[in-house]
């Protein structure tokens, strides 16, 4: 059974029906990118996953919490929401660091304020975090003194700093200046070579190719086709899939 378990998961925006019947099963320690038009979907499921949007209908799990969607909100319903949230790390595309503090008081703010984790281990934790992916020499740098580069990697190890079980990124690299592109996918390769499971949404065929344990192709509010990377870029068995290879490619 997968870490995360989607099951016939329903969305509209008044009449426009943008998730249709989404099945979906990540296992532990899978890469998973999906692709897909601008419009097809592919971030308003990410937001269901953890309630960033509610769902109209259908069943999401994560580990052990498992939530309904459209029950009567209550305690016990608001709190298994919170568990989800704190086990999911969200990167975006654009970087959503908070401005006024430095790199490592973005990524200590989280395991101090949620995990009420005491300074000094939140401390080490960031600072180790930090280095991991490549900011020793950055740490005391405010937002707008970094690169969007360098801002995407505070993000993801803000991300990290909670100790997610998943990672979900929607086109953490799509505000990048091409030549910063790399230095972020890097460290969400080296990520996923630690067995850790995500989720992208990227364009990235390459990321995809290197990466990617599977890859699905999404259009119009469904899963259109699923496959290994091999099997989607090269052997692609659906006339839409081909054609947004095309126009990507
Ligand atoms: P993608 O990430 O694949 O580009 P999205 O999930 O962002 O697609 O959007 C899918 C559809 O849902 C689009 O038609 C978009 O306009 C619509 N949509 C997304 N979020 C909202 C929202 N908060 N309110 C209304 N419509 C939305
Ligand atoms: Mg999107």
């Amino acid at each position: 059974m997968g870490i995360i378990q989607l099951q016939n998961i329903k969305k509209s925006f008044d009449e426009n029906v943008v998730l249709k019947d989404i099945n979906l099963s990540v296992g532990k320690s899978e890469v998973v990118v999906i692709m897909g038009p601008s419009g097809s979907g592919k971030s308003t499921l990410l937001r269901c996953i953890t309630f960033l949007e509610e769902p109209d209908k259908g069943v999401i799990r994560l580990g052990e919490n498992e939530v309904t969607a459209g029950n009567q909100p209550n305690k016990q319903r608001k709190a298994t929401i919170r568990e989800l949230r704190q086990n999911t790390g969200f990167v975006f595309q654009q970087f959503n660091l908070f401005p006024h503090r430095t790199a490592l008081e973005n990524v200590m703010e989280g395991p101090i304020v949620i995990k009420k984790m005491d300074r000094d281990q939140a401390k080490k934790k960031a600072i180790a975090l930090l280095t991991k992916v490549g900011l020793a020499d950055r740490m005391d740098h405010y937002p707008a003194q970094l690169s969007g580069g360098q801002q995407q990697r505070v993000a993801i190890a803000r991300a990290l700093s909670m100790e997610p079980m998943v990672m979900l990124y929607d086109e953490p690299t799509s505000a990048l200046d091409p030549e910063l592109v790399r230095e972020v996918l890097l460290v969400m390769k080296d990520l996923a070579k630690e067995g850790m499971t995500m989720v992208v949404v990227t364009h990235e065929m390459g990321f995809a190719k290197d990466v990617a344990d599977r890859v699905i192709f999404m259009d119009d509010g469904v899963i259109v086709e699923e496959g290994s990377s091999q099997e989607i870029f090269n052997n692609p068995k659906e006339e839409r899939t081909k054609q947004f290879l095309q126009d990507v490619g």
